[in-house]
């Protein structure tokens, strides 16, 4: 029953004729629904859960939908005991060890999983290299901010020794690494030293790599899946290639190795590349979690070989969360485990690549070897009549138009000074089923055949809009792009 409320003077001015919201629970019948909340600042009483629940959840009612993210490679699916058990670590802060150290421990034994995945030898001492040592950080970035304060500081360890000059540090790579290798220059004053990509080259190479190392490099980057193509640089090489200038100049340069997308899969469907602690020089490796490791955003593990220092995370505080979900993937899958999915993330790479291919609009760049990634970009299109057809849309509007169907497929420009090369890129995860990756390819064909039908320019036509700016006497500042805009094909 609903009844008058006769405190409320006010009442029957703001609320419609019958209605008491007071006692009504439902969310769209409160008066928080018809109001603006205040956005930028505390409102003063806050407002109940159920409408703070329903208020926050619109917000991101347009937000694109996690799995059709195909330029990502953080994990969009887990399993539901994986999923309680993070949810269950929530409010467990990681760094109390002394109330929580089951977490300690299950860090340690997912630390002790990958030194062994990759064959950090074990025993202090042994080949002179020491104990594998390693962490869990919050991100990437400050896995990698470890990675290379162990390098700076090593160097600065052995110059000082020597009685040298430790003021001008500068570390050598690839330009196509990640942006958090340049925030670490910049916050830890260290020189960068890049291998620029071009045309045809997306990564670094041994060769170009070894010049410019000297005797103030803390140490060389290597990636091994390149953000850009999923590519591994050839560490392998660029080991063999620091020992060598090491012997030649007495140097101790090391190499840190950035396997945050490929330091899952190389282990276990290319277990005969070398790119890890078998190699001498390699030092330190650090890689997602987050990635193909399998787990929701959040973790990252580091290893360190001959680290003298145990404490050596940045962050303080930090969830327990993704190392349990960590450990979970872990014991559950197993070596075994692990290979079976990257095996069927292989079988959809391969053919999404044929497809792409086969559809001839496309230029596949990324290799056979890599991360499970597809990167393509546009070619030169040939018409029926054989004469080239300008394209008046590029990687850009194709990303647009599949967005239209959910997808989330961004184009891209390549790493500094190859930047002229647009592409794009779809990264296979755990989620993508080869029934998912051909309803992409038919959206793929159907956003291309709209884009050729609204927007190309055929020979013919740039012959007739080139006669027409001639008779006009028109030049081409005057040429204005909006002409060419929408044009369609005679
Ligand atoms: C993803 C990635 C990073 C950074 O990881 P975030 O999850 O984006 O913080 C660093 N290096 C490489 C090679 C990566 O692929």
């Amino acid at each position: 029953m609903l009844t008058r409320d006769e405190r409320s003077p006010t009442y029957g001015q703001e609320h419609v004729e019958g209605n008491v919201s007071d006692f009504i629970e439902s969310t769209f019948a409160s008066r928080y629904v018809a109001e603006p909340l205040p956005r930028y600042q505390l409102s003063e009483y806050g407002v109940p859960a159920h409408v703070c629940y329903q208020l926050i959840k619109d917000v991101r009612a347009l937000d694109a939908t996690p799995k059709l993210n195909l330029a990502s490679f953080v994990t969009t699916w887990m399993e539901p005991e994986a999923r309680d058990l993070m949810q269950d670590a929530l409010d467990v802060n990681y760094v109390d060890t002394d109330e929580y150290p089951s977490s300690t421990e299950i860090q340690n034994r997912c630390v002790s999983i990958l030194a062994k995945l990759y064959h950090a030898p074990s025993v202090a001492g042994e080949e002179g290299r020491g104990d594998p040592v390693g962490t869990a950080t919050v991100g990437s970035s400050e896995a990698i901010m470890l990675g290379a304060l162990a390098l700076k500081k090593a160097w600065q360890t052995r110059r000082k020794a020597k009685g040298l000059d430790t003021s001008r540090p500068n570390l050598v790579m690839g330009r196509e690494t990640h942006v958090c290798w340049e925030k670490f220059c910049r916050y830890f004053d260290v020189e960068e030293r890049y291998v620029y990509a071009e045309e045809g080259r997306y990564c670094a190479t041994a060769e170009l790599l070894e010049p410019l190392i000297d005797e103030n490099t803390i140490g060389v980057a290597a990636v091994l899946g390149t953000t850009f193509t999923g590519e591994f640089e050839d560490v392998q090489a660029i080991d063999a290639m620091v020992d060598r200038v090491n012997a030649k100049n007495g140097w101790g340069v090391k190499i840190h190795v950035d396997a945050a997308s490929g330091g899952f899969i190389a282990p276990f469907i290319y277990p005969d590349l070398e790119w890890d602690f078998r190699l001498s020089n390699v030092a330190s490796i650090n890689v997602s979690g987050h990635k193909y490791g399998l787990v929701y955003p959040g973790v990252f593990m580091e290893n360190y070989l001959g680290s003298t220092e145990r404490s050596i995370t940045l962050n303080f505080s930090k969830g327990a969360s993704q190392i349990i979900g960590q450990y979970y993937q872990f014991l559950r899958l197993g070596f075994g485990g692990y290979r079976k999915i990257f095996l069927n993330l292989e079988v959809v790479r391969k053919r999404l690549r044929r497809a792409i291919q086969l559809t001839e609009h496309f230029e596949i760049l990324s290799p056979e070897v890599g991360v499970p990634v597809v990167a393509f970009r546009l070619t030169t299109l040939t018409g029926s009549d054989g004469k080239p057809h300008h394209r008046m849309y590029d990687e850009f509007d194709l990303a647009d138009r599949l967005r239209m169907r959910g997808w989330v497929l961004p184009a891209y420009t390549m790493c500094p000074n190859a930047e002229n090369i647009k592409l794009m890129r779809i990264t296979i995860r755990e989620d993508m089923s080869v029934q998912m990756a051909d309803q992409l390819i038919i959206d793929l064909k159907n956003a291309i055949r709209w884009l050729d039908t609204h927007f190309i320019f055929t020979a013919e036509m740039a012959e007739r809009m080139q006669k027409k700016l001639s008779l006009e006497r028109l030049d081409s500042s005057t040429f204005n792009s909006d002409d060419f805009t929408v044009v369609r094909p005679c």
